[in-house]
């Protein structure tokens, strides 16, 4: 049953510099996780390697991409769109990261994204996330503003099909990830405003952390926060580390 099983996700942004290096990172992951029970592997890379890594592709490995766009083909230069992704065994999306959202998406774009990425089969990641803390719990408004943005019109059938990733901006990149007993809050608090919209069936959508996660936090984050996984940024592009996270996730 796949949907048992906890999610990590790495996000290789626009790394590596070269198609050489993404298979060697690509080719260590898979070597080093054919023993793995529980967790579930999402590797996203840049769409340039996609094709070249798409037999990274395994029952513990799955493939992602970092975006794409709505619409399924036409006049839009320079764009890749979501229904061309199945061909190359891409079944996860990355969508509403923080650093797409700096470059100006919105919750209302982020959506038809969300939607498009169910159409074709594939699970959108949806990334949620505060920039900022304030005393007030204005940041709890904004995530749950953020969740029910990102799945407008996402019909209660579809919404097991639904990842999302809580990301506090501020510790994306960041030295220290998020104390455990935070992101527990954080993943109480979505879970509530999932069931909110859809009820039981809410349930069935994993809930990850990303920020700052690495070899040595991993699993005070898993077993204290409670999440159903992680997503990785600068640690996915390290293959021994990423490994070694996904095997301390394995044995909780
Ligand atoms: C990210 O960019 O989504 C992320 C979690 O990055 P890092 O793991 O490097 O903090």
């Amino acid at each position: 049953m796949k949907k048992a099983k906890k999610l990590v996700v790495g996000n290789w942004k626009m790394n590596p510099l070269d198609l050489d290096e993404a298979k060697n990172i690509a080719g260590t992951v898979k070597k080093s996780l054919k023993n793995i029970k529980k967790v579930e592997t999402v590797v996203c890379p840049p769409f340039i390697y996609i094709t070249s890594l798409s037999g990274i592709k395994s029952p513990n490995i799955s493939l992602g991409a970092q975006d794409a766009f709505y619409e399924s083909a036409g006049s839009f230069t320079g764009e890749v769109s979501f229904a061309q992704l199945p061909q190359f065994k891409v079944e996860y999306v990355i969508l509403g990261h923080s650093e797409r959202r700096k470059m100006g998406e919105g919750d209302d774009l982020i959506n038809k994204k969300v939607r498009s990425v169910l159409v074709e089969g594939m699970s959108p990641i949806l990334c949620v996330g505060e920039n900022t803390r304030d005393q007030h719990g204005e940041y709890l408004n904004l995530v749950r503003s953020q969740v029910v943005g990102g799945l407008r019109d996402v019909p209660k059938k579809l919404i097991g099909d639904v990842v999302i990733a809580y990301e506090p901006v501020w510790a994306i990149g960041a030295k220290e990830a998020m104390r455990p007993r935070e992101v527990h809050e954080m993943y109480i608090f979505i879970k509530k405003v999932l069931r909110e919209l859809y009820g039981i069936s809410a349930d069935s959508v994993r809930v990850l952390y990303g920020g700052a996660v690495d070899v040595g936090n991993t699993e005070e984050i898993i077993r204290d926060g409670f999440v159903q996984g992680l997503l990785i940024g600068r640690e996915s592009l390290k293959a021994k580390n990423f490994v070694e996270i996904i095997k301390i996730v394995d044995q909780i």
